[in-house]
């Protein structure tokens, strides 16, 4: 496998912008390809100086634009998440990273596997560093009888491609299809779209030439995420999370959630957090439950938390429940979870 960053797209904005200092951020997987780069575009170019923001970063929601200006930047670049934005905020730009690795042989497996248990339409999906293999795939798929759809792109997914927290294309597609299948050795996205679709969704993993059914591990995930619900519907004290990430601040829907609650009977305390972690939940010692705006796969995946951390799907899922209705199984079979 070798992981591509879009040099010729960082090269040109350099050469465009003429900046002293860059930034660079990039999710882990990439730390490595992109200090390279840094390394050798300061070869390249006399006086550049390229700082590496090492913090984690797990998708396009978080970016560093403030932190770079901070930092005497010019310029920052968000490497790996692929969105159809070029810009983000007033000095960020995205660049693409891509995985060369074929999903032919996989593929040709599911074209079997597929065949045999009557799965004949198909949705097709991927994440950031695999949209380019999405048009062979459909061919090899649809070469061999089966009806392979990729969904349009919306916002800032392309065509095919899901977020942890947005499924528009897969979504779009759900009820053309038997099954969904999910491009890439990923449980993290291979769930979101299981969850978001409500299909039957197998991950073709094109190192290990594997097909795996998520649907069971979809399935603990939707049980826990509803016990949690039933927990946070017996607490009084509630504290209402806003993401501090710079693409996950929803402060205005979080003051709704607040009310909501409020006139439900709870008290409710706006709170504002970086990294919504067990830690930090459980400093806030006389909060009972939680309800998070920043990333929904927190509340999602297992996370060990002391309290119930509610999404917002969840929570409208409490707030249904607090108002006498009955949770559905389909609480996350949604477009997005934000
Ligand atoms: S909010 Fe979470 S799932 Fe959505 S893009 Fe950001 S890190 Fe990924």
């Amino acid at each position: 496998m070798t992981v591509q960053i879009d040099q010729a797209k960082v090269e040109s904005v350099i050469e465009e912008r003429h900046p002293k200092r860059v930034v660079f951020n990039a999710p882990d997987g990439l730390l490595r390809t992109t200090r390279d780069l840094a390394s050798r575009l300061e070869k390249k170019y006399a006086n550049l100086h390229c700082i590496i923001i090492a913090d984690p970063t797990y998708g396009s929601c978080d970016t560093v634009d403030g932190d770079a200006q901070r930092l005497g930047g010019e310029v920052a670049f968000h490497i790996g998440h692929n969105v159809l934005v070029t810009k983000f905020g007033k000095i960020t730009y995205s660049v693409d990273a891509f995985d060369d690795i074929s999903f032919s042989s996989v593929t040709q497996k599911a074209v079997e596997f597929l065949k045999s248990n009557n799965l004949r339409r198909v949705g097709v999906a991927t994440f950031a560093q695999h949209i380019k293999e999405l048009p062979e795939v459909q061919r090899i798929l649809a070469d061999s009888g089966l009806n392979a759809v990729v969904g349009k792109g919306m916002g800032q997914l392309q065509d095919g491609q899901i977020f942890g927290c947005e499924f528009y294309p897969a979504y779009n597609i759900k009820d053309q299809v038997d099954a969904m299948l999910l491009l890439g050795q990923s449980m993290f996205h291979a769930l979101g779209l299981c969850l978001s679709s409500g299909k039957p969704t197998y991950m073709l993993d094109p190192y290990l030439c594997e097909i795996t059914d998520v649907q069971k591990a979809a399935d603990s995930r939707l049980k826990k995420a509803i016990l949690s619900i039933y927990k946070a519907k017996e607490a009084d004290r509630f504290g209402v999370i806003i993401g501090l990430k710079e693409g996950q601040i929803m402060a205005d829907q979080s003051v709704k959630i607040k009310e909501k609650l409020e006139a439900l009977g709870k008290q409710v305390q706006l709170i504002a957090l970086r990294e919504i972690t067990s830690d930090r939940i459980d400093a806030l010692t006389d909060i009972q439950a939680f309800v998070q705006t920043g990333c929904p796969r927190i509340s999602v995946d297992g996370y060990t938390f002391s309290k119930p951390v509610l999404s917002v799907p969840q929570t409208d899922a409490l707030i249904n429940l607090l108002s006498g209705k009955e949770i559905d199984t389909d609480i996350f079979v949604r477009k997005h979870w934000l």
